[in-house]
């Protein structure tokens, strides 16, 4: 079993569009969304949940009012601010401590000091996992609930899953939309991967990022493929980035046209291959062709 992962340096390359193609083509693999702060691709292959858990990234602290004497002491310790003088009266004083939710890091630190053990400090819930059915095959996504964090620990226990179900059902691929960015949740979601992808489009930014995610996957020295996609809408950017890959060593997927077709295929929730086997979807099956070359990876079908 192999994992392949598809990254770009910010949002809105075109990177799950193309997961979305290329999990068509394959037939049969395991998707795993870890875009887990901006999940999307359940909005093309309209997954059926089939298994739902939450996700716990960590715990955080809550006061219980009754036992607080607004000593002061968790707010003095408190390095995030997370502490205020807002909570309720009680039966030893007017207000009482409150611990911010959302400011709050979970490090512990007010529930050792606080000399009344007036802190609950229990694990939080942060979002939710799930397993589902698509008609190309199992998908492990998340929802991280608003302004939470720990995506690194979401995108790891997606991958987890995803890899579970690839070894107990004996797929040869996983396929995981990435990340965006260079942070911790990309890292989680490359970090042992067999092959990476890297969907970049010909701006200054496209060429910036692409050279931030190639020290990345260099860094955990994992083969990276390079898709440049709209190529043509810039064709001297699309050349210093070919340039920029050649001479950090990273080997060319292909080019990917800009076609008014891949709008029409989201409209239709589709995968542009799905929608369309002309102009664009055969740039993506050129690629999608020499991505599973170098993935090494035969369809099950194919083994049989
Ligand atoms: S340290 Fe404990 S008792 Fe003191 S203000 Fe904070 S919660 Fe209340
Ligand atoms: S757990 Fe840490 S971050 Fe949260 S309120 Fe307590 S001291 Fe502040």
């Amino acid at each position: 079993m192999k994992e392949l992962v598809v990254i770009s340096g910010k949002g809105g390359t075109g990177k799950t569009s193309m997961v979305a193609s290329f999990a068509a083509l394959a037939g049969r693999l395991v998707l795993a969304d870890c875009d887990v702060d901006a999940a999307d691709l359940h909005l093309v292959l309209e997954p059926e949940i089939i298994e739902q858990e939450d996700f716990s990234g960590g715990s955080r602290a809550r006061i219980i009012t009754e036992k607080c004497s607004a000593c002061g002491k968790c707010r003095e310790v408190c390095r995030f601010n997370a502490i205020s003088f807002d909570g309720r009266e009680n039966h030893m004083v007017e207000k009482t401590c409150q611990v911010d939710p959302i400011a709050c890091e979970g490090c512990g630190v007010c529930k050792y000091f606080c000399p009344e053990n007036a802190i609950d400090f229990s694990r939080a819930v942060n979002g939710e996992w799930y397993v589902s059915n698509t008609r190309t095959g199992p998908m492990v996504h998340a929802k991280l609930g608003i302004a939470e964090e720990n995506s690194g620990k979401l995108v790891s226990l997606v991958r987890t899953q995803a890899k579970k179900i690839a070894q107990e059902q004996k797929h040869a691929i996983v396929l995981i939309d990435g990340s965006p960015g260079i942070g911790c949740p990309v890292i989680a979601s490359i970090t042992g991967a067999d092959l990476v992808l890297v969907v970049t489009e010909p701006t200054l930014s496209g060429l910036h990022d692409l050279e931030r995610v190639a020290d990345l996957t260099k860094h955990f020295n994992i083969k990276t493929l390079v898709c440049i996609n709209k190529w043509d809408l810039n064709q001297e950017l699309s050349q210093k980035i070919e340039d920029m890959a050649k001479q950090k060593n990273l080997t060319m997927a292909g080019k990917i046209r800009y076609d008014q077709l891949v709008t029409k295929a989201q409209i239709k929730k589709q995968a542009v291959v799905e929608y369309t086997q002309a102009g664009i979807a055969k740039d993506i099956v050129e690629v999608w062709t020499k991505v599973n070359d170098i993935l090494g990876c035969k369809r099950e079908d194919d083994e049989r």
